[in-house]
């Protein structure tokens, strides 16, 4: 009875859906994931979920297992109503030793909490349907990092089940989000220009979008800004952006602090030169690597129709944010470091923040905070 009450409230989204190219080649890395999503992540289940898991029809040690992974909170939600809790050294209680999940190898896949059976996938059928893979999972970092070039969003026939939902998007703000967002990784991806000023050009066509949402941003013309960088001023903002995190971010912060840790009572401008040479040497096609990044993150999120801010320029300021914090990090954190392995596993980090939080709400409002609003300052803090 259980299972079927569940099950009543997933759809089939069965059709044509929207991929980026590497979607095809992902395959979950089981026990050779370095760092795998069953440890540390804060999964919540429903409250039917709850009660089909312990209605399951399934040996006594297992259903002892599953008592004892789930917990309900205190202030429980029908949507919201208990947690998974880790074991000491943070991994799922259910989480075998070659890779794969215990409930998953003895149960329907319906018993799977929603986000174990989907991630690191993110399945959108409100706008369009469309599906891609979070940059939080190593594999999709090993698979966007694995050739140099621009990702291409194919189609594929896919199957899902989804949460149900009510839409209320007309039929022409579907076929606007699709063709603005096209328009936007086109010209993030368009390598006749410098990423820096790819993403001053998508300032320019949000900005336009603000005044009218349907507006034409085809033929917007390209140019090269000359914006000047303050070192000093634009260091200061990284440490207070640095501080935030650390205060707030448990996840981050040990990470931040070693940032910290090198440049306290140092020169931090020839230690920050430093690092950016070796970076830049050790990965040539950085530039690549962060386009790649952004994109396959921002169609991932729905950028720039998410909603979690108030203008289609609050997002804009959300990616500037986004983009020179994280080349802020990778820049001090691969001191003392030299492959591709551990850059991923920094990044994968990062973006379990990035991508699965409001994080670029949360650094859209910081950036305001310290003045950085206009698209002079804006340009300035991609120069760092
Ligand atoms: S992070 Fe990615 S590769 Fe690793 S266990 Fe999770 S889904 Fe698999």
């Amino acid at each position: 009875m259980l299972i079927k009450s569940l099950i009543k409230q997933y759809e089939d989204a069965k059709g044509t859906f929207l991929v980026p190219n590497y979607y095809k080649n992902f395959n979950c890395k089981t026990v050779h994931c370095r760092d795998s999503c069953c440890v540390d992540w804060l999964v919540t289940i429903t409250m039917d979920q709850y009660f089909l898991l312990h209605g399951l029809d399934v040996e006594k040690e297992l259903k002892n297992k599953i008592d004892r992974t789930f917990r309900p909170f205190e202030k429980p939600t029908p949507l919201r109503y208990a947690e998974i809790v880790h074991k000491l050294d943070g991994d799922c209680p259910l989480h075998k030793s070659d890779g794969f999940c215990l409930l998953h190898e003895r149960c329907d896949e319906a018993a799977l909490p929603m986000v174990c059976r989907t991630y690191p996938r993110a399945i959108k059928t409100n706008y369009i349907y469309e599906v891609s893979c979070a940059n939080s999972c190593e594999k999709t970092l090993e698979l966007l990092f694995e050739n140099n070039d621009p990702i291409q969003f194919e189609d594929m026939i896919l199957r899902f089940k989804v949460y149900k939902q009510e839409t209320t998007i007309s039929s022409v703000e579907k076929v606007n989000y699709r063709k603005v967002r096209d328009i936007i990784f086109s010209n993030l991806a368009n390598r006749n220009f410098s990423f820096k000023d790819r993403i001053v050009h998508v300032g320019k066509l949000l900005q336009k979008l603000d005044l009218d949402e349907t507006a034409n941003i085809e033929n917007l013309e390209f140019k090269t800004e000359d914006y000047q960088l303050d070192f000093d001023e634009n260091y200061g903002y990284f440490m207070e952006l640095t501080d935030w995190f650390i205060e707030n971010n448990k996840r981050l912060a040990p990470y931040l602090n070693r940032i910290k840790d090198l440049h306290r009572g140092k020169n931090f401008y020839e230690i920050y030169i430093s690092n950016k040479n070796h970076f830049e040497n050790l990965f040539d096609n950085h530039e690549i690597f962060f386009e790649k990044l952004l994109i396959n993150d921002l169609f991932y999120r729905q950028f720039p129709f998410q909603n979690y801010t108030n203008s289609f320029y609050d997002e804009f300021i959300a990616i500037v944010g986004t983009y020179s914090f994280l080349r802020f990090i990778s820049i001090n954190l691969m001191e003392n470091k030299n492959s591709l392995d551990e850059y991923i596993d920094i990044l994968s980090s990062f973006f379990t923040v990035i991508s699965h939080s409001s994080f670029d709400k949360n650094i859209m409002i910081l950036f305001k905070k310290m003045g950085l609003v206009t698209k002079d300052k804006l340009g300035q803090i991609l120069q760092f």
